[in-house]
C-alpha cells in the first residue's frame, strides 16, 4: 500500500515553530508571518516562515513597532531595499541575530524549547561536498528573494479577505509500547535513554521543534536524531493521526535524518524491506 503523508499546512508549520517556552514576541512575528504568507499559500507552500518570522522580529526591534503593525507594503518596502550581495546578506543575518539575541529569542542554547538550532539551519553555511569548495550559502539568502517575489505585490487590503492563520496544537504525547527506532538504509537504531538506558516502552513529548524521549521511568532524552517532522511521517506511514495525543502498538519507525522527509521506513533499503515488511 502506498501512504502518501499529509502536506504540510500553514497551522502544522506554525506550531513547528512555536515551543510552549518561546517569547510573546517571538509568537507575534510567527503569527503575522503565517498571515503574511497565507494568500500565496496554497500557490507556493514556502519553507521561508522561519525565516520571514526571524525577518519581522528585526523590523519590528529596529522600527519599534510589534509585529502584527508591520503592514505588508512595509515589509515589501524592507524586502526591495535589502540588497543581495554576500556582504550586505551578512549584515542582515548580524540585524536579525542582534535583534533577536536582545529579545531573548535566541542565545538560550540547544536544549529543548529553544530556537537557535531554527535559526542556525537559516544562518549557517553548510558542508561543502567534494566538488565544491566554498559549501551552500545559508537558506536565509534564497528565502529573501523568495519572500520578495511573494510580498512584493501584497496590501493589507487584499490580508483583511483572510483571517490569520492559527498554529496548530505544538505540544502533544506520542506513546510507544516497544520501542521508537530510527531507520536508515542501511541500519536500525532503538532511541536509548540516556540516563538508564530503557528502551522499551516510552513516550515521546512533542514541544514546537523539540522532540524528547521519555522513559517508563520518567528520564528525559533529547536527541537530534527524532524531529517533529519525521515523527509526523512515521505516523502516518503506521497509518495513524499526527498532531494530537496518540499510541502506537509496537515499535514506531522514524525515517533518519539523511532520508527524504517524506520517505516510508519499510522501503528505503532492501535491508529495511526485508527486516521491517
Ligand atoms: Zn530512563
Ligand atoms: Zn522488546
Amino acid at each position: 500500500m502506498t501512504v502518501v503523508p499529509p502536506p504540510r499546512t500553514l497551522p502544522d508549520e506554525m506550531a513547528l515553530l512555536l515551543p510552549s517556552t518561546a517569547p510573546d514576541l517571538w509568537r507575534a512575528a510567527v503569527e503575522r508571518a503565517a498571515h503574511l504568507l497565507a494568500p500565496s499559500w496554497q500557490e507556493h507552500p514556502s519553507l521561508d516562515l522561519t525565516a520571514l518570522s526571524f525577518l519581522l522580529l528585526m523590523w519590528s526591534a529596529e522600527r519599534e513597532q510589534s509585529p502584527a503593525s508591520l503592514s505588508a507594503e512595509a515589509v515589501a518596502e524592507e524586502l526591495s531595499v535589502q540588497g543581495e550581495q554576500p556582504q550586505e546578506l551578512r549584515d542582515l543575518s548580524r540585524r536579525i541575530e542582534a535583534a533577536a539575541t536582545d529579545a531573548g529569542v535566541l542565545g538560550r542554547g540547544y536544549g529543548p524549547g529553544t530556537l537557535d538550532p531554527l535559526w542556525a539551519d537559516l544562518s549557517c553555511w553548510s558542508e561543502a561536498s567534494d566538488d565544491e569548495a566554498e559549501g551552500h550559502p545559508p537558506a536565509l539568502w534564497a528565502a529573501v528573494g523568495r519572500l520578495r517575489d511573494v510580498i512584493s505585490g501584497l496590501t493589507e487590503a487584499a490580508l483583511r479577505h483572510a483571517s490569520p492563520p492559527h498554529p496548530s496544537l505544538g505540544t502533544w504525547t506520542v506513546s510507544v509500547s516497544h520501542r521508537v527506532r530510527v531507520v536508515s538504509p542501511a541500519a536500525i537504531l532503538s532511541i536509548t535513554c540516556t540516563t538508564c538506558g530503557s528502551r522499551e516502552g516510552g513516550e515521546l513529548h512533542i514541544d514546537g521543534p523539540a522532540v524528547a524521549f521519555v522513559c517508563t521511568h520518567g528520564h528525559d532524552t533529547t536527541t537530534r536524531r527524532l524531529e517533529v517532522q519525521r515523527v509526523r511521517n512515521a505516523l502516518a506511514h503506521a497509518g495513524l493521526p499526527a498532531g494530537a495525543d496518540v499510541s502506537v502498538e509496537g515499535d514506531l519507525h522514524v525515517t533518519h535524518r539523511d532520508c527524504h522527509a517524506q520517505s516510508d521506513p519499510r522501503h528505503l533499503s532492501r535491508f529495511t524491506a526485508a527486516v521491517l515488511a
